[in-house]
């Protein structure tokens, strides 16, 4: 049976700041722990990062990739919601501060609120170029597309001008898919519906600083991910450093200017302001130092999860930025807190590597775990089927699979309507919006 919320039964209370995937793994696993659990964020909804990219393109709806975050409590009876910012912590009164000027008093605090995108203060950047890390960049960056093709179609000369070329910045896994997925929606789908537009002569550039794209992944893997972008007109540049950012080009290192009509950032996380406004040590990517059991130093009380916090791997290394890292920290960080509760000493975490994926377009992708290597068609197929079995809700993963389904066959688009992205200041507030870029085109 779905589990009545019985608010208040006056157990231990314990504060997770951040609904994300750590936060809410967390929240779970303590649904039938004697404590009290509140779940903050700034949202209410949850977002599926790894499908953000089909958002962008026109492929998935926001429906599709967001789930309420009260939905996905719905089975935790001691847990409640709060949508509100996390501002800072009162660590002498164990309290968690809000935006709205509520104190949220706890007796273990978990915080997952993750890390915003980082501009590596190129000038330029923050103001010009297009991050993907929340649903609004994702939705923004579909609107910013399609008016493109809209005033291209009312002005055919703009596209030798460059109005629909674009440059994407940073060759990990983002930037990646984005390249991929953006070609093949460029090649078919809005090649079919923008006929007035000769569409062939819009270039997409990706540009990556290293000497390989994926660089988390084993040299045959990043090499077909280059050669299959390559083939399907993505230009891909390596050991290029940029330099500079303007509204309507990317000057690399050696002078060279590329012209774009959208620059997109796919370059990395980085600090954010939840650890300066909470006070916690953090190194220059952001991440919080945790200890083995992902407690933070010099706080018994509190825990650190997800992309935010910074855990050396014993072989070298920091745990991943990903989904598993999240999931995994969150449920660790519960059963912790029980232990505690119990009066038993904690456990240090420990990671367990499912590999990694990306997609580099329709359909191919690839696929690593373990020995395994998944190139071409089977690794699309396999992390498909892995994002549907991580989506939550049988309803989203019903039509996402439908969707998937119907555009692989017809090479359509469903989500393509031009509607007016909000533009309240809710992610400037939060520290992870670039105000500039996101208003200068609307
Ligand atoms: C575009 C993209 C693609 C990705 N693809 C993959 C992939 O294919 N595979 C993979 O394993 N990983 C992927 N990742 C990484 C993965 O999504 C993250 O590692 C994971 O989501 C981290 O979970 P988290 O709980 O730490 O943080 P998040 O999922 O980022 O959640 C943080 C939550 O905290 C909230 N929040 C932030 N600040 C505050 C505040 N001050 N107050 C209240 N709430 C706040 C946010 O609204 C958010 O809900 C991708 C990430 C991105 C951005």
């Amino acid at each position: 049976m779905v589990g009545r919320r019985q608010p208040d039964r006056g157990g231990p209370r314990v504060v997770i700041a951040g609904a994300g995937l750590g936060g809410v793994a967390a929240a779970r696993r303590l649904a039938r722990a004697p404590v009290e659990v509140t779940v903050v964020d700034r949202e209410n909804y949850q977002t599926f990062s790894p499908l953000l990219y089909e958002v962008a393109n026109c492929i998935l709806d926001a429906e599709q990739v967001g789930h309420s975050v009260r939905a996905l409590l719905r089975r935790c009876p001691n847990a409640h919601f709060r949508l509100g910012e996390a501002t800072g912590t009162d660590w002498e009164s164990k309290e968690l501060l809000l935006a709205s000027g509520e104190r949220l008093r706890f007796d273990y605090l978990v915080l997952a609120t993750g890390l915003p995108p980082t501009f590596h203060g190129i000038d330029g950047a923050s103001e010009y170029a297009f991050p993907l890390k929340t649903m609004e960049d994702a939705l923004r960056l579909r609107h910013r597309t399609l008016l493109r093709l809209e005033q291209a179609a009312a002005r055919p000369s703009l596209v030798g001008e460059g109005h629909l070329d674009i440059v994407l910045v940073g060759g990990g896994p983002t930037g990646v898919e984005l390249a991929g997925a953006l070609a093949e929606v460029y090649l078919h789908a809005f090649k079919r519906d923008y006929p007035e537009i000769d569409i062939d002569r819009a270039r997409i550039v990706l540009l990556e600083m290293s000497d390989g794209l994926l660089p988390a992944f084993h040299p045959r893997l990043r090499q077909y991910a280059q050669d299959f972008l390559e083939a399907h007109r993505v230009e891909v540049r390596l050991r290029s450093r940029i330099e500079r950012v303007t509204p309507n080009s990317v000057i690399v290192a050696d002078g060279e200017e590329l012209r774009a009509g959208t620059i997109i950032w796919a370059a990395g996380l980085g600090p954010g302001q939840v650890s300066a406004r909470l006070g916690l040590p953090h190194g220059p990517d952001g991440r919080v130092p945790v200890k083995r059991d992902l407690r933070l130093q010099g706080r018994d009380d509190t825990f650190v999860i997800g992309d935010l916090a910074s855990l050396p791997r014993r072989h070298g290394g920091l745990h991943p930025q990903l989904a598993q890292f999240a999931l995994q920290g969150g449920r660790h960080a519960a059963r912790q807190i029980q232990r505690l509760l119990q009066g038993q000493p904690t456990r240090p975490f420990r990671y367990l590597d499912k590999g990694m994926v990306a997609s580099i377009g329709r359909p191919a992708g690839v696929v690593q775990a373990g020995p395994l290597r998944l190139t071409g068609r089977l690794g699309f197929l396999t992390l498909s089927e892995l994002h549907l079995l991580y989506l939550e809700g049988q309803r989203n993963r019903a039509s996402v699979a439908v969707n998937w389904l119907w555009s692989g066959a017809t090479r359509g688009r469903g989500a393509s309507l031009l509607i007016e992205p909000p533009a309240d200041g809710t992610r400037e507030a939060a520290g992870v919006s670039n105000p500039v870029a996101l208003s200068h085109d609307w």
